[in-house]
């Protein structure tokens, strides 16, 4: 008989916990997996894939006013929020049918209920205990609220995609990925938004030509965005909030949304008990090959908080199955990892900011594009983009490549792949354009911004 009934025992079927599961049963291990909420984890079912639907449907209040100019009659648009949402819904339930098909092809038994570490083999299942070699956290994270009061009427990401009722306004809080992105998506599906962050300027971490740009971008679409702000009290009103500000002022709004970062999922499972170290916010202590401080227990994902988006916690599930099940290890590579924010206009980026580069190089050489793109010739709207490359001076290495502007996020993935590739300024000036393309403008840029007019920005 053997040891243990499984080989390795997932908790969390989200992106990280899938992925590991389907791969380590595909190399031959026997493997179980819970989940407590839903199949797919935040990504499919609260995260990228809800959210980037509701980004396209909000972007089509763009497009409507853009028509004109290309000779086209649009009618008064109506945007009807129930059929958005139960469209969604009803997508994520495919999606919710597919993952569970997957995993049930791979042989991967699945258990629907919460489970916790008992010890460093055994997981208790909805009251069962199950025994494994291996136990794989993969718990993901939740959205924190700040301690203030009135916060039980605010909502988070979580209810922002199942809201019973369409708001005519609402205030924003945060000023990271996903306050940005819903931001947006209100504005664009023509709620009236604030956007409060406590900052000096939003989008910490991310380039600051890249982070002025967008401010000035989403001003100049009418949203309210304001910079050392943050929200004192929420009172209700009937059916409104009364929002007190620390500034003293005060608003009247439908919606509260917070997006001031998620927490990693640890506490109370049992990971303490059983001897795994945890961080000061939470976050499961790992090595290089995602093993915690108790050598039978792995962890991957948002729940270890190293980089939270969905490609990062994949790459984990693999070289963790990879590692216990394949004869193949090696750490996961965190440089150059591209991504995006789908505010609208999109951010893409991949590589080191300006900031960055000049700590770690000195001296750095910017090439900066910022242009109308061709289609707003016509449409007269006032949206600009924004091209940046951060070359090394000696070796000529792009180390940096960011953009403003519409389907950055499709642009940057092809140019993640370049600066994978070791590419240099000279591999950029010898690709041919697609013309006439946005992109093209990364292959064209040849004059170097003078750095007396960089320092005198900073
Ligand atoms: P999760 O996907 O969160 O999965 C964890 C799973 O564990 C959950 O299903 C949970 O229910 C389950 N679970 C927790 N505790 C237990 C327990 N005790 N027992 C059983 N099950 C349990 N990333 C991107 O790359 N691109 C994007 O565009 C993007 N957009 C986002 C938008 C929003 C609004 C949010 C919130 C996140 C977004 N992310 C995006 C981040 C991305 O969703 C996460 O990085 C990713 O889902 C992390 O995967 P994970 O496997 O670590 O955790
Ligand atoms: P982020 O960490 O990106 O941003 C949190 C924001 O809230 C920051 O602006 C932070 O400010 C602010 N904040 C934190 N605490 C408070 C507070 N007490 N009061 C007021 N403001 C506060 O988290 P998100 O919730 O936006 O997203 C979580 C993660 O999910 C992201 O970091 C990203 O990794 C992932 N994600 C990825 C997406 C994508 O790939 N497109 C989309 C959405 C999410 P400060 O900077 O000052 O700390």
């Amino acid at each position: 008989m053997a040891e243990f009934d499984y080989d390795m025992f997932v908790i969390g079927i989200g992106s990280g916990g899938v992925r590991a599961a389907r791969f380590a049963a595909n190399f031959g291990a026997k493997v179980g997996a819970a989940e407590d909420c839903y199949m797919g984890g935040t990504c499919v079912n609260v995260g990228c894939i809800p959210k980037k639907l509701f980004v396209y449907a909000s972007h089509f209040s763009h497009d409507f006013e853009d028509a004109a100019a290309y000779g086209w009659t649009v009618g008064e648009p109506q945007f009807d929020w129930k059929s958005l949402r139960d469209n969604k819904d009803t997508e994520i339930k495919r999606l919710n049918g597919i993952y569970e098909n997957m995993l049930a092809n791979a042989n991967v038994d699945v258990f629907n209920a919460r489970a916790t570490v008992v010890d460093p083999h055994t997981a208790d299942v909805g009251g069962q205990k199950v025994t494994a070699k291996y136990i794989l956290v993969a718990t993901g994270g939740w959205p924190v609220v700040p301690d203030i009061p009135g916060k039980e009427h605010a909502i988070t990401s979580n209810e922002f995609f199942h809201m019973e009722k369409w708001p005519e306004r609402a205030i924003v809080v945060g000023g990271g990925y996903i306050a940005v992105e819903l931001t947006g998506v209100l504005h664009g599906l023509g709620t009236k938004v604030t956007q409060l962050y406590r900052g000096l300027h939003f989008l910490r971490g991310f380039d600051d030509d890249v982070r002025y740009h967008l401010a000035d971008e989403m001003r100049k679409q009418g949203i309210d965005l304001r910079f050392n702000a943050n929200v004192a009290r929420i009172d209700k009103d009937g059916d409104e909030l009364v929002v007190d500000f620390e500034d003293g002022t005060q608003m009247r709004t439908d919606v509260v949304l917070y997006a001031t970062g998620r927490a990693p999922n640890s506490r109370g499972i049992g990971l303490e008990e059983a001897g795994v170290e945890l961080g000061k916010n939470g976050a499961i202590q790992v090595d290089e090959s995602f093993q915690t401080s108790v050598p039978s227990i792995y962890a991957i994902g948002d729940v270890i908080d190293r980089v939270q988006l969905t490609p990062v916690a994949l790459e984990e599930g693999m070289a963790v199955a990879n590692t216990l099940f394949n004869e193949k290890s090696g750490p996961v590579d965190y440089t150059n990892i591209p991504t995006a924010v789908f505010s609208q206009p999109n951010i893409g980026t991949v590589g080191l900011t300006e900031a960055q580069a000049r700590d770690k190089h000195g001296k750095v050489d910017i090439y900066i594009s910022d242009f109308k793109a061709l289609k707003h010739t016509l449409t007269g709207r006032d949206e600009r983009t924004l091209m940046k490359l951060i070359v090394h001076p000696e070796t000529d290495a792009v180390l940096g490549v960011h953009m403003v502007g519409p389907e950055a996020g499709e642009i940057i993935q092809g140019i993640g792949i370049a600066l994978k590739a070791g590419a240099t300024k000279a591999t950029f000036d010898a690709t041919i354009g697609i013309h006439p393309t946005s992109a093209e403008e990364f292959v064209t840029m040849r004059e170097k911004v003078p750095d007396e007019d960089r320092r005198a920005a900073e």
